[in-house]
C-alpha cells in the first residue's frame, strides 16, 4: 500500500461538478450470454467447497486465521460505517489502518474481512464465520440505505472530491475496490444477494463518478492508488450480465500503463508494485469476459517479465513497495523493507489466471514457490500477519498487532489464508489437473469422483491420489511434474512403474478408466540448488526442490516493538543495521552440494560451513523467531 501522496495536483474547477451524478441514462446494458465469459477451453478451478484441506500446515494455518477473524466484533467492524452514515455508535474504534480519522478507514473492516469469512466459509465450512459476515452485510445494508445513492464507504464522499480537485488523499477508490470485493465475495461464495445489490449500487455510483471527467482528468485521478476497481467492476458485469460495468472497469484503464507491456517493455522503474499489480488482474479479467487478446498478451508479459527479472527467490519483489530498478538489477536492494506481502497476494491471483489460459506447468511452479516461500511462515500463532518481507540478512519477522494496525496486508492474509483450497485442483471439461501437493480431498459430486491427495509434502517427496468412485470413470487426470525436480521422478499406478513420465515443468497426463481404490504414488525427489540475486552473481539463495532454504543466525530480538507493531507503521522503530550476507567458500558456478550440506530429508535440515561457523540451515518457512539469512555472499576458494 502506497503511504498517501503529497504530491498536489492541479485544481481545476471543473471538478467542483464532480458529485453531480449522471443520470441513469442506461443504456439497454444486458449483455448477450455469448458477450459475457468466453471460458472455451480455459481451465477452471472446482467451486471451492468441493475442495477441503486435510490435517496439515495448511490446516492448520487456516484453523489460525480463522481464529483471528472470530476475534474481531461485529459492532467493531462497523463503527466508522455507521458513523459515516449518520447511525450512532457506542462501539471502540478499531486503531491503525481503521482508525477513524484514517483515510482507508473501511478497507479491512468492510473489505477484506468479508473476502475472508466468505472464502472461509466456502473452503472450510465455517458457519460461524458466514453468519458474521452475514451480520456484517446486514449493518452495511442499513448504512446505504440511510445513505441513499448507492455509495457505501467508512468514509465520507469528501474524499472522492479531494481526489477530483487534486487535493491531498490516500487512497479512496483502492479502499472502495476492496469492499466492492468483499461484496462480491459474499454473493459468489455464499450466495448473500444484499451483497450483491450493494455491491451494484456501488458499481453504479463508482461509474456516475469518474464518468463525467474529462480524459485529462481522469487520468491525473488514476494516478492515485486505486486497487482492482478495473477489475472488481468486470466481475460484477460478468455476475450481473450488464455490459455498462465493462464500460465503467474501462474508465478505470491506463494506457501510459498499459501500453509498454502491450508493447513488451518493461518500463516499471520506479512504479509502486502493489498499486500496479492488481491493474493487471484487472486486464486479465478484461480478457476472460470479452476475449480481447491485447489483454491477455499484457499479463503473460506481465508476469513473465516480474518473475524473471524484478523478483527475489521467494517468488516475490520489491524494495519500500517499489520496483527501484532497471530489470535483472536487484544488487544493493537487500533490505527489511522487502517483497510487501500483498504483492506475492496477487501475484499469485494473476497466477491462476493466465495459467487457467495455457495450461503451462510454470506459472502452477511460480505459485508454489511464492506459496511455501513467501506466503506459509507470515502468519503468527495468533493469526497475526507481516508486512514486508526483510531479505537482508540479520532480520526477522514483525507482525500487525491484532487490534491497532489492520495493514493492507492484514487483510490479503487474512484472505489468503482461507483460501488454500482454491487451487490445488483445476478442471477442463472432464479432466482433472493436480497443480500443488497439499493433504486434501477433492468430492467432485457430479462426476461421482473423489480424489483424496495424501502427502506430508515437503517433508516428504511426493504424493499420493486416491480414487474413491461408485462406478469406474473414464478420465484424464494431468499431474504436475514440477521443474524442481530430477530425471528420477516416477508414477505408479497401483504399484506398476509407468514407463513414461513427462519432463519437469509440464504435466503428466494419465488417462485410463479409474476404479474405486486406484492409487496414484508420484515420486518427485528433491535436490539442491542455487539462485543468483539477479545483477548480482556473488550473492546466492540455496534451494531444496520448491523451499528456499535459509540460515538460523539465532535469536531474534524479544522486545515486543521489535516483533509486533501496535500502530498502522509498517517498520519496527529503532531498526538496526542488517548484518553482512554470511559468507561462504565456494564460487557461482560450483553445485550447490558443495557448500549446502543435506543433514536430514525428512526433518529438512540442513546446514552451511560459513567463513567462520557453521550454520543451521532450513525452510524459510519454519523460520518463526529467529534472525535469519536466505541469501550467502559467495567468496573465491582462493580468497577463503
Ligand atoms: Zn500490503
Amino acid at each position: 500500500m502506497i503511504g498517501l501522496s503529497r504530491r498536489n495536483f492541479l485544481k481545476t474547477s471543473a471538478c467542483a461538478a464532480s458529485l453531480h451524478f449522471l443520470s441513469e441514462s442506461a443504456v439497454a446494458d444486458v449483455l448477450s450470454a455469448d458477450r459475457i465469459e468466453h471460458p472455451a477451453d480455459r481451465l477452471q478451478p472446482f467451486p471451492l467447497a468441493s475442495v477441503r484441506l486435510a490435517p496439515g500446515i495448511f490446516r492448520d494455518e487456516e484453523e489460525v486465521n480463522a481464529r483471528y477473524l472470530d476475534s474481531l466484533p461485529v459492532d467493531r467492524l462497523l463503527h466508522t460505517f455507521r458513523i459515516t452514515s449518520g447511525i450512532s455508535s457506542s462501539a471502540t474504534p478499531l486503531l491503525g489502518w481503521e482508525d477513524p480519522g484514517c483515510e482507508l478507514r473501511g478497507h479491512f473492516t468492510g473489505g477484506h474481512y468479508l473476502s475472508a469469512v466468505a472464502l472461509a466459509s466456502a473452503c472450510s465450512g465455517n458457519t460461524v464465520l458466514k453468519s458474521r459476515g452475514d451480520e456484517v452485510i446486514s449493518g452495511l445494508d442499513t448504512c446505504r440505505k440511510k445513505i441513499g445513492t448507492g455509495y457505501l464507504s467508512a468514509f465520507p464522499t469528501e474524499l472522492f472530491e479531494h481526489l477530483a480537485q487534486g487535493k491531498p488523499v490516500w487512497a479512496p477508490f483502492y479502499t472502495y475496490h476492496k469492499i466492492m470485493a468483499g461484496l462480491l465475495d459474499m454473493y459468489l461464495h455464499t450466495g448473500n444477494s444484499d451483497a450483491l445489490q450493494i455491491a451494484e449500487g456501488m458499481g453504479q455510483w463508482a461509474q456516475d463518478f469518474i464518468g463525467i471527467f474529462s480524459v485529462d482528468q481522469r487520468q491525473r485521478m488514476l494516478r492515485t492508488e486505486y486497487g482492482g476497481m478495473n477489475e472488481v467492476l468486470v466481475n460484477l458485469a460478468a455476475v450481473t450480465k450488464k455490459e455498462r460495468y465493462l464500460d465503467a472497469a474501462r474508465l478505470f484503464e491506463q494506457p501510459g500503463f498499459l501500453d509498454p507491456l502491450a508493447g513488451r517493455r518493461d518500463e516499471m522503474q520506479g512504479l509502486h508494485a502493489n498499486t500496479h499489480v492488481p491493474k493487471i488482474i484487472g486486464a486479465a479479467r478484461m480478457y476472460e469476459v470479452t476475449g480481447d487478446r491485447r489483454y491477455r498478451d499484457i499479463s503473460e508479459y506481465f508476469l513473465a517479465e516480474v518473475i524473471a527479472a524484478r523478483n527475489y527467490v521467494i517468488g516475490n519483489t520489491s524494495l519500500d513497495e517499489h520496483w527501484t530498478t532497471p530489470p535483472n538489477q536487484l544488487n544493493g536492494t537487500l533490505a527489511w523493507t522487502n517483497a510487501e506481502c500483498c504483492v506475492a497476494y496477487n501475484l499469485m491471483k494473476l497466477q491462476r489466471h493466465v495459467f487457467s489460459w495455457t495450461a503451462d506447468a510454470r506459472w502452477m511452479d511460480a505459485y508454489e514457490r511464492t506459496l511455501f516461500n513467501c506466503r506459509l511462515g507470515t502468519q503468527n500463532a495468533k493469526g497475526l500477519k507481516q508486512y514486508f518481507f526483510p531479505l537482508a540478512a540479520g532480520y526477522w519477522r514483525a507482525y500487525n498487532s491484532p487490534e491497532e494496525s489492520f495493514w493492507c496486508c492484514t487483510g490479503t492474509g487474512a484472505e489468503e489464508f482461507a483460501k488454500f483450497t482454491d487451487t490445488i485442483y483445476f478442471r477442463r471439461g472432464s479432466d482433472i489437473y493436480v497443480n500443488q501437493f497439499i493433504p486434501s480431498t477433492l468430492d467432485w459430486k457430479e462426476e461421482g469422483l473423489i480424489l483424496e491427495q495424501v502427502t506430508q509434502f515437503p517433508r516428504e517427496q511426493g504424493t499420493t491420489l486416491k480414487i474413491k468412485s461408485s462406478r469406474p470413470v473414464p478420465r484424464t487426470i494431468h499431474v504436475r511434474i514440477p521443474k524442481w525436480t530430477t530425471d528420477d521422478a516416477q508414477v505408479k499406478i497401483n504399484g506398476r512403474l509407468l514407463e513414461a513420465i513427462a519432463a519437469p515443468g509440464s504435466y503428466l497426463a494419465i488417462r485410463r478408466t479409474w476404479q474405486d481404490g486406484d492409487t496414484i504414488s508420484v515420486s518427485l525427489p528433491m535436490e539442491l540448488r542455487q539462485e543468483m540475486l539477479p545483477g548480482d552473481d556473488s550473492v546466492a539463495a540455496a534451494l531444496y526442490g520448491p523451499l528456499v532454504l535459509a540460515a538460523d543466525l539465532g535469536a531474534g530480538p524479544t522486545e515486543e516493538p521489535f516483533r509486533i507493531i501496535h500502530s498502522g507503521d509498517t517498520v519496527p522503530k529503532n531498526l538496526p543495521a542488517a548484518s553482512s550476507l554470511p559468507k561462504v567458500a565456494t564460487t557461482p558456478d560450483a553445485f550447490t552440494k558443495q557448500w549446502v550440506q543435506v543433514d536430514s530429508p525428512s526433518e529438512l535440515r540442513f546446514s552451511v560451513a560459513g567463513d567462520n561457523a557453521k550454520h543451521q540451515v532450513m525452510p524459510l518457512y519454519q523460520i518463526r523467531d529467529q534472525r535469519y539469512s536466505v541469501y550467502w555472499q559467495m567468496q573465491s576458494l582462493k580468497q577463503s
